[in-house]
């Protein structure tokens, strides 16, 4: 009986006991960073010169100093194999969202039968993996399919543990041999630089000498599901797309919320203790872990960190998480939507930006001269957000994220900034030309009478908005669960720095005309607010009245990947990167077409995939069902009683499963198809093969609820998402 794999899975379930691992001898606090290349580590084993000058490109963005490759990659060697290493990578991040590895030993043969371990400056600085399997999006011909990965220094090396032995893992970036960027790394690298070269400007203008690299900030908080594996690997649409491509919803679902920070159970307690373990051992600060909307839902926040760290901690966080559920017996999925109508999962990115001089360069200060400052750059994120909408919105359009975003699920397709109601009022006074505000108690002093005093607590909250102002950073809500953050947070950088270019520029008109500092900054501030505070909404980001009022306001409403990612070639997008360095437009183009194509495999895979489960599991159920209600309803007519309520569910399974047989055919048809372009592709996908699958899924789903327990094969959600 086809049911045999759910009974059997639940069965093992029942009898999981949690695997204890005794970890007294290492408690948590003495693991942080025991498997990274620290600087401690660097400061102890390098001489001092070598040290100083990694430094210097580590923190301030300095030159590599090429002759101190050897010394560096001696002393990495030497560590790497005191801690078990045999072998070294470079790791590197594709286009294709993943991380790369390519693995080599650190021994070589010395023709005497023996072995040596050599690993030279320029195997640390340079590495060459066949790049011709790698997405490039036109930017190189496979007859040239050189690829190069390079050292970068600004992310530490560390080991990653494996029983049969070590890997030393150097953080690369990924470049074709005529240096356009293969890999979401470069261009948050390039990023970064245009950042600090526009938010420096902005501090020699606020009078400011002692000016360190300035840097955006990332801390990305995680949303996930588990799942026990058992079930995991009765469902193939979870194993290889990540969600379910059918399943009739629950009776309970999250109607009574009783999941979100209720106890965590103990077999995902355990996961989540090794879990921090292991990412502390890499250096990842994880802080808060916890439990989410939907039932099987959790979220991890690590503490921030540097854009570009954070990118690889990132990564590495994502890794983790699915390698210790394994152990655990469950699956992490990461998927923006695993199981429809129950809440999809997303990746807060909060971001910042500042130096070690001047600090948070987003926190209301204690002096009038500092909150000047402070709203100066909020103001700078505001515009940007605003000028960049649909910038922003491409860096996060995915197929998975689209069952999210434009979907009935949070957050909304359309962005806009929240600021709280305090902060609101502020601008609202900005704007207005004077500081009328005079509430007692909580306000930070401005001192200056054109602008207005500011709260010291941003205190109120919106779970609705997709950017949002929460006290000293912003969070970029709208990023999917699955996403290397690097593409939004390359865009976020860019789009700020673009918007530090413009703001400075007018600045220094003003100050060149001999207008004073404050004067010129309060008017500076009026009129960016006024131009650009169309894209302030504190209001419920989910309901029909903000879609209709956005319009007004004439803001972007992209609802898919496909009406959104023609935004990253557009004129402006094209001028402000190239402006920047970040990216030409050769490079924008190949992402735009990347981004395109995986779109369309993704929808692909999903609707080959619904095919075969149609025909695999669904029909042959629905078909046993079929045979079963036929026997019983003859053998009534046959004994003289003829059932009336059998022949009614015999038509109506009939009905439906011809229904979805015919639907199946015709989705399966309609794959067979090419187009001219990714893009005219991708729009078919939209048009023709997704509808085609809502269909077939519905009619599914239909037939789930017929067929009885004992026949039908596939694990339910009820199972998936209660049974732990
Ligand atoms: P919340 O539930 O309020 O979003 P969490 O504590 O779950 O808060 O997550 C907040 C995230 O924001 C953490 O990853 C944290 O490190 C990050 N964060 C805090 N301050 C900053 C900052 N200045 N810049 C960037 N990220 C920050
Ligand atoms: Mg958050």
């Amino acid at each position: 009986m086809s049911s045999e794999t759910r009974r059997r899975a639940i069965e093992a379930i029942t009898n999981y006991s949690v695997p204890e691992e005794d970890f007294s001898s290492e408690p948590l606090g003495s693991l942080f960073g025991k498997n990274v290349f620290t600087k401690a580590v660097m400061a102890a084993r390098l001489p001092k010169t070598v040290y100083k000058s990694m430094l210097a490109t580590i923190e301030h963005g300095a030159v590599l100093d090429p002759t101190i490759a050897d010394v560096v990659a001696s002393a990495m060697k030497d560590w790497a194999i005191e801690n078990g290493a045999s072998h070294y990578a470079h790791v590197f991040y594709p286009l294709t969202g993943l991380t790369a590895e390519k693995h080599d030993s650190f021994l070589e043969p010395d023709g005497s039968g023996a072995s040596f371990a050599e690993f030279a400056g320029k195997t640390l600085i340079q590495g060459e993996p066949d790049a011709s399997s790698f997405p490039n999006g036109g930017l190189r011909g496979t007859f040239e399919a050189r690829g190069y990965t390079g050292w970068d220094v600004t992310s530490p090396a560390y080991i990653l543990e494996n029983p049969n032995g070590n890997t030393l893992c150097i953080p690369t970036v990924f470049v074709s041999w005529t240096g356009e960027a293969l890999d979401k790394k470069a261009p948050i690298l390039r990023s970064q630089q245009a950042l600090n070269l526009h938010a420096k400007r902005v501090l020699a203008l606020f009078g400011h000498t002692d000016i360190d690299t300035v840097v955006s900030y990332a801390g990305a908080e995680q949303e996930y599901f588990l799942v026990d594996r058992n079930f995991y690997f009765a469902r193939p649409d979870l194993m290889s797309t990540g969600r379910t491509l059918f399943g009739a919803p629950s009776p309970k679902g999250q109607e009574f919320d009783d999941h979100y920070f209720g106890a965590i159970p103990e077999r995902v307690l355990a996961f989540m203790i090794d879990v921090d373990r292991e990412l502390f051992k890499q250096g990842i600060p994880a802080k808060t872990r916890h439990n989410e909307v939907a039932p099987g839902q959790f979220e991890i926040a690590p503490v921030f960190e540097r854009a570009n760290l954070a990118h690889d901690h990132q990564q590495l966080m994502m890794t983790t998480l699915r390698r210790v559920a394994e152990k655990y017996g469950m699956e992490c999925l990461l998927h923006e939507k695993p199981f429809a109508g129950i809440n999809g999962s997303g990746k807060h990115v909060n971001f910042s930006l500042g130096n070690s001089s001047q600090g948070n360069l987003l926190n209301p200060g204690d002096t009038p001269h500092d909150n000047m400052q402070f709203l100066f750059f909020c103001t700078a994120v505001i515009r940007a957000v605003d000028v960049s909408q649909g910038l922003l919105r491409m860096s996060i359009a995915h197929a998975g994220n689209d069952h999210r975003l434009g979907a009935n699920e949070a957050p909304p397709a359309i962005l806009s900034v929240f600021l709280g109601d305090m902060l609101t009022e502020i601008f609202d006074q900005v704007e207005g030309g004077g500081a009328k505000s005079t509430k007692a108690g909580g306000f930070l002093d401005i001192g200056v009478a054109a602008l207005p005093k500011l709260p010291r607590d941003a205190g109120d909250r919106n779970r609705t908005s997709p950017f949002a102002f929460t006290g000293n950073k912003f969070e970029f809500r709208a990023v999917g669960s699955t996403q290397n953050v690097a593409l939004p947070g390359t865009c976020l950088n860019v789009a700020v720095a673009e918007s530090l270019d413009a703001l400075a520029t007018e600045l220094e008109a003003k100050l060149a005309k001999g207008e004073a500092l404050e004067a010129a900054v309060a008017a500076l501030l009026r009129k960016t607010i006024k131009a650009h505070k169309r894209i302030i909404f504190n209001g419920n980001g989910y309901s029909n009245e903000w879609q209709k009022e956005a319009a007004k306001r004439g803001l972007l409403n992209m609802k898919n990947t496909v009406d959104a990612m023609p935004e990253i070639i557009k004129p402006s997008v094209i001028k402000a990167f190239e402006k920047f360095k970040v990216l030409t437009e050769a490079e924008l183009h190949a992402r735009f077409e990347i981004n395109l194509e995986t779109y369309c495999k993704t929808i692909n895979i999903e609707a080959q995939l619904m095919v075969l489960m149609a025909n695999r599991y669904i029909l042959p159920a629905a078909f046993e069902y079929v045979k079963q209600v036929g026997q019983s309803v003859a053998a009534a007519k046959a004994a003289g009683v003829p059932s009336k309520e059998g022949k009614k569910v015999l038509t109506q399974l009939v009905k439906l499963t011809d229904a979805f047989g015919a639907q199946t055919e015709r989705l399966a048809a309609a794959l067979e198809h090419s187009s001219p372009s990714s893009e005219k592709h991708a729009k078919y996908m939209r048009d023709s093969i997704v509808p085609s699958m809502v269909k077939l899924r519905d009619l599914g789903d239909q037939i789930e609820v017929l067929v009885p327990h004992e026949v039908w094969p596939l694990p339910t959600y009820r199972e998936m998402l209660f049974v732990k």
